[in-house]
């Protein structure tokens, strides 16, 4: 008794599935038994997963899994990959599944099946040739294994041999979707079995009365190829048998959507494209490839201008052949691919061929180093062509480093990957971005800074009167989202240095009792050429920037008659409110906050930068007096402002946890905490804190300095 029947026959009897006997001993015929068994499992699962479940064919839903995984078995696919296929709808109907799947059959084989039903997710509407190719690309991106396209292919193929039973609509587009997506990347992957039985499918499924008409015809031209086939192939057998050549010589019958294509590409009639004879010769070496040309041409006339060299200059996708073309008796061309079993294995199966099964063969390598395997064996062959170009097709396809997302209209995005919404935001449109506010993923709100995934639908919500974000720089991944947001930074940045920068002059003037709107415009004009400037904005800018001083510019103000500050009140310091914008900042080393006694000083470039007036960085001020202006605090400000404590805990569980939730009774954000150990008994913990002013920090310290873990506080500086 067989290894299949054995399975079989200590099993419950009655409803099983009528394709899973044939199942097991296609397995059985070239996987090992600890294989077949995992399969046997694997359809038990599966057949428990859609008991009751009918598909409109009206046949148990198991037939289905059980043809998508005899399809792949007929490729010689590895257990891991049947298995999958046999699984690849469970979870769909099941919620508890996955996990089970995961725990019964490992991670490869879960993860197989996730990314089969990731796939069926999405769906391709439009029927535009760029958005056939950007979804093609996009199928390909959301795959880590490229098996998953393996069962998906398989799924599709079994789906459209039983398309009959759905409705006529979503017939057609079932079979658009077949051809114009699924069997171009069969052919991009080289699974020539499988492109060419969706390509005919999906050409019955969408043009009934063409195909019936191209059936018919094909059907009449072969029975006159009836008498001469066999004939032209024994002659050329027997001239190869002559010259020592082992082969095996076949006639090779003509697909019914390539006949049509061609007719279409190529402006042909029928007749044209199908009366012609097809035969295929496989030999076993590829010295033996061109020995064979050379004895069919010298049997047969060869069509000028008709011979291919496939294996020197192999197609995109590895396929090899040498092909060319007779005149065969009577007149009718003979067309004739020669090639050695290696190229007719890869020829029908591609890239699934490194997936066969091959027993003895070393587990562990993962999926993508097979695909790399694949591509570099496709490099080696294109050696001839430009391999650069070459492989820039292939790989984007393979290992893609872009990222492909749906706008709510169902339009594809092409986005680098690590894009987040706001680069989303920016490719829709330059205004989409600038007035983003949020961003829903799947329909559910996002923040602006997720990023984006594979076959994922964005949307993106503006607001009049929006603006930038300073943040978005820091996670923004292209290049149009990161200059818009730049260029805007900058104008903003400008028109706030200049404000600053006409505050500061006006004060340089209030020390000789003059304001710079009581000056006149010409005298401004004239200061600012003085100074090498066009315009005055100019002039003001650069001021709050911190590149020129506000004293010797407002010098240059002054009438004839006023030079002397003598009389002058000194003038009141420079009031800050938190809100100038990026000219203003706060030294991060002593974390100055409202009423904090402060000092500024004007850096080069940045404008104008606060410091805490005790801060021990300001040792070196008198160096550069002139780069330091008195400064206040405005009152009412209405932002927050970044503070540090630290305080030192006796080690204990739950301290940090303890003196945190303290601080957030207080109502206090804390924007980020460290902890650094100082012997087994202490630590210092640092809280970044964000405060409106001294009176609620000193709320925070009350707070925290009763707790008994508690040591000591200190406000940091420097
Ligand atoms: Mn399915």
């Amino acid at each position: 008794m067989d290894y299949a029947s054995s399975l079989l026959s200590f099993l419950p009897g009655g409803r099983r599935s009528p394709g899973i006997s044939q199942l097991l001993s296609k397995a059985e015929s070239y996987l090992p038994p600890e294989q077949v068994e995992r399969i046997q499992e694997a359809y038990e699962l599966a057949s428990e997963a859609h008991k009751g479940q009918k598909r409109l064919t009206g046949e148990a839903y198991i037939t289905h899994p059980v043809a998508v995984a005899g399809i792949l078995a007929d490729l010689h696919l590895d257990g891991q990959t049947v298995c999958a296929a046999l699984l690849h709808d469970v979870i769909e109907d099941t919620p508890t599944a996955k996990d089970e799947i995961l725990e019964r059959f490992g991670r490869e084989v879960a993860e197989l099946v996730d990314g089969v039903s990731k796939l069926d997710k999405v769906q391709f509407k439009s029927r535009k040739e760029a958005q056939a190719e950007s979804f093609r690309k996009m199928i390909l991106a959301m795959v880590r294994d490229i098996r998953v396209i393996m069962v998906k292919l398989a799924d599709r193929t079994h789906n459209m041999r039983t398309l009959g039973a759905m409705p006529p609509a979503k017939r057609r587009r079932i079979a658009l979707e077949t051809l114009e997506i699924y069997a171009p990347i069969a052919n991009r992957l080289g699974i020539h079995s499988i492109k060419l039985e969706l390509e005919d499918l999906g050409f019955h499924a969408l043009y009934p009365q063409r195909y019936q008409v191209l059936e018919r015809e094909l059907k009449k031209a072969r029975g006159n190829q009836k008498e001469f086939l066999p004939k032209i192939k024994q002659a050329i057998a027997a001239a190869l048998d002559k010259a020592g050549v082992k082969a095996q010589v076949d006639t090779r019958e003509k697909h019914l959507y390539s006949v049509y294509q061609k007719m279409r590409r190529k402006k042909v009639s029928l007749a044209e494209v199908i009366d012609v004879f097809g035969i295929r010769v496989v030999v076993d070496s590829v010295d033996a490839c061109y020995r064979t040309l050379g004895v069919v041409h010298g049997q047969y006339r060869p069509m000028p201008g008709r011979f291919k060299d496939y294996i020197a200059i192999p197609r995109i996708n590895g396929y090899q052949s040498l092909h060319t073309t007779l005149f065969g008796p009577n007149g009718v061309p003979l067309e004739v691919q020669i090639r050695t079993e290696d190229m007719h294995r890869l020829a029908e199966n591609g890239i699934a061929a490194h997936w066969q099964y091959k027993s003895g063969e070393e587990a562990g390598a993962t999926s993508h180093d097979r695909a790399r395997e694949w591509l570099a064996g496709l490099m080696d062959m294109q050696d001839g062509g430009n391999p650069e170009e070459f492989f820039e097709s292939v790989k984007v396809d393979l290992f893609p480093d872009k990222v492909y997302v749906f706008t709510p209209k169902g339009d594809i995005l092409r986005l680098p990957r690590g894009s987040t919404c706001v680069d989303f935001a920016y490719a829709v449109h330059s205004e989409v971005g600038r007035r983003c506010v949020a961003a829903k993923i799947d329909r559910r709100l996002v923040p602006l800074r997720t990023q984006l995934r594979n076959g994922q639908t964005a949307e993106v919500i503006t607001a009049k009167g929006a603006t930038p974000n300073p943040a978005w720089a820091n996670f923004v991944v292209t290049a149009k989202a990161r200059a818009a947001i730049r260029a805007y930074l900058k104008t903003m940045k400008k028109s706030e240095a200049v404000d600053l920068g006409k505050r500061l002059v006006n004060q340089a003037l209030a020390e000789f009792s003059l304001a710079l709107k009581a000056i006149d415009a010409d005298l401004v004009q004239e200061a600012t050429r003085e100074l090498g400037f066009k315009e005055p904005d100019e002039l003001f800018e650069r001021v709050g920037l911190g590149e020129r001083l506000a004293p010797l510019v407002a010098r240059h103000l002054l009438p004839a008659d006023r030079t002397s500050t003598a009389g002058a009140p000194p003038a009141a310091p420079l009031a800050i409110a938190g809100t100038e914008g990026l000219v203003v900042s706060y030294a991060r080393c002593c974390f100055p906050i409202p009423y904090d006694p402060i000092i500024a000083f004007l850096s080069a470039g940045r404008g104008v930068v606060i410091h805490r007036a005790n801060c021990p960085n300001l040792s070196g001020w008198h160096k550069q007096p002139e780069k330091w202006l008195p400064v206040t605090w405005q009152k009412h400000s209405t932002r927050s402002f970044a503070s540090e404590l630290k305080v030192e805990v006796q080690n204990r569980p739950g301290v940090l946890a303890a003196v945190a939730s303290a601080i957030a009774e207080t109502h206090t954000n804390i924007g980020h905490v460290s902890v650094v150990e100082r012997d087994a008994d202490t630590s210092t913990i640092t809280f970044e804190l964000q405060v409106r002013d001294r009176a609620q920090l000193a709320r925070v310290i009350r707070a925290i300095r009763s707790m008994s873990e508690v040591m000591q506080i200190e406000r940091s500086l420097a």
